[in-house]
This record gives C-alpha cells, sequence and structure tokens, in this order.
C-alpha cells in the first residue's frame, strides 16, 4: 500500500471516490461460483444504499445493521440479492463497491487477496496496489454510512 496515495484518498470526497462503479471491480478470473455470496457480511456504503434504494429496493430488506454499520442481508444462507437458480447477482449492474473490490479484504494489518475465493490466485499483484488504498478508504466510509443515511434519506 502506498502511503502518500492513501493520504491524498482521505481528503477526496467519498462522493466522487465512489462514483466510477466499474474502476473498483479487481481485474482478475471470477468463475461466478457463488461462495462470496453465501453467509455474506458485506458492508455497504451509504453511496450503494442510495444506489440501490434509488432501483426500488427497500434498506429494511436488503440490508441489516451490525455494530453500527449497514451489511447486506442473508435469505436463506445467502445474500439477499443472489439468485441460487441462475446462481447471478440479481443487481449485479448496481451491486455494492465491496462485491466489486472482493477478493480484496483487510487482515487487519494489511490488504490481502481472500483465499476463500477459489480463484484468488489469479488477481494480479497490481491490482492489489492499484485498489489497495480504496479497500482501506472502504472500510472507514462504511462506518460512517450511518450517519450519511440518516441526513440524506
Ligand atoms: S468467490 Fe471468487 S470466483 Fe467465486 S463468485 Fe466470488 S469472487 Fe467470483
Amino acid at each position: 500500500m502506498r502511503l502518500l496515495n492513501k493520504n491524498i484518498l482521505f481528503h477526496v470526497p467519498a462522493a466522487y471516490v465512489w462514483r466510477d462503479l466499474k474502476w473498483f471491480e479487481v481485474s482478475f478470473r471470477c468463475i461466478k461460483c457463488g461462495i462470496c455470496c453465501v453467509g455474506t457480511e458485506m458492508e455497504l456504503l451509504a453511496e450503494d444504499i442510495e444506489r440501490i434504494t434509488s432501483a426500488g429496493y427497500r434498506l429494511e430488506d436488503f440490508a441489516v445493521e451490525k455494530d453500527g454499520v449497514y451489511r447486506l442481508r442473508n435469505v436463506d444462507g445467502h445474500c439477499y440479492f443472489y439468485d441460487p437458480a441462475s446462481r447471478s447477482c440479481k443487481i449485479y449492474d448496481i451491486r455494492p463497491i465491496g462485491c466489486r473490490i472482493y477478493p480484496l479484504i483487510f487482515d487487519g494489518e494489511k490488504v490481502d487477496v481472500d483465499r476463500t475465493c477459489p480463484t484468488w490466485h489469479t488477481v494480479p499483484r497490481r491490482e492489489v496496489e492499484r485498489l489497495a488504498p480504496y479497500v482501506v478508504k472502504f472500510l472507514n466510509d462504511a462506518k460512517i454510512a450511518k450517519i450519511k443515511i440518516k441526513l440524506r434519506l
């Protein structure tokens, strides 16, 4: 992680940082197995919640609040938006930033690739370096999503 990038990022308003959804997608060989949609604890940003509620979904249906952080709700053991029949995400085009940035995770010390993902080894090192500062910022911004949502919705 480049400390310089990280410091610069914290001076950019979140609304601008999270606008380009595609930019936060990790370029690697995702086989769409759906493992990451099972028992999800994915944090949600205020920007995610605004985007998804604008598409007609209700916050109380697709999210749960845990320790002050909104997370995707599980239904029948998988993400509210995961369709087991088609093994696909019902809101793929507007899916949360955290789902795009996965399988990158923060292990408490550093940003790394989650070995739970069967194709974790196909994530290029340059992708970890490109997105590492945003993984940290994502987790920090998720902590203030509840406050931002209360002010906006
Ligand atoms: S676990 Fe990995 S390969 Fe499977 S759907 Fe999620 S990101 Fe893709």
